[in-house]
């Protein structure tokens, strides 16, 4: 597994600290509201909403969301789909979604025109991995961990054809492995 990986883009100490931080802060800004709910963009939200979830010190909910954008290719197709919805009824709750990485922006704008029909009380966005130089849609992003370049990277959560989710760091993909795929 790991001779399929590049090199190594975060590792796995500068991801926990990382995630520290922004749960810190994310604490602080919730504190008043009183409500949070967690909505993990499955899968490749996994390792990140545990570890964030974890280290939030407030009284918090969870929830996932599945949408299905980009298959066993790199590149996204614009089509999304929702896949799996909240089993939460989110109307008057304050929302945070918890997302692996923000490449196109496009699966964002659509759960998050989605999710606001809905009536929450608040809604931001938290990302793990920001690609800025990819945006397409413009959405708003609240709590980014790192801002990385257009690289494909596997680990913490994300895959390649659902392989390379359990790496603990963030590693980019050697093109050779995708491209003879
Ligand atoms: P967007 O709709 O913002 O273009 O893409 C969002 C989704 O595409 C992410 O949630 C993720 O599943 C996938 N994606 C985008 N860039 C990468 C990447 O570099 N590596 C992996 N593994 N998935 C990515
Ligand atoms: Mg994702
Ligand atoms: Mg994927």
């Amino acid at each position: 597994m790991r001779q399929d990986i590049d090199y190594i883009l975060i590792g796995e100490d500068q991801i926990k600290q990382r995630v520290a931080e922004l749960a810190a802060e994310i604490s602080a800004d919730y504190r008043d509201l009183g409500d949070l709910l967690l909505v993990g963009v499955l899968k490749g939200c996994a390792m990140f909403m545990v570890d964030l979830a974890r280290a939030i010190d407030l009284p918090l909910a969870i929830d996932f969301i599945a949408v299905a954008s980009y298959g066993a290719s790199t590149e996204s197709s614009g089509v999304v789909r929702l896949i799996k919805d909240l089993d939460t009824d989110i109307s008057q709750r304050h929302v945070l979604i918890v997302e692996d990485i923000i490449d196109s922006g496009l699966t964002l704008a659509y759960l998050r025109s989605q999710l606001l029909r809905r009536n929450p009380a608040s809604l931001r966005i938290c990302t793990l991995l920001n690609k800025p130089e990819r945006r397409t849609a413009d959405v708003p992003v609240d709590y980014i961990g790192f801002d990385i370049p257009n690289a494909f990277v596997v680990g913490y959560g994300l895959d390649y054809a659902e392989r390379y989710r359990n790496l603990p760091f963030i590693g980019v993909l050697r093109p050779e492995v995708y491209q003879s795929a």
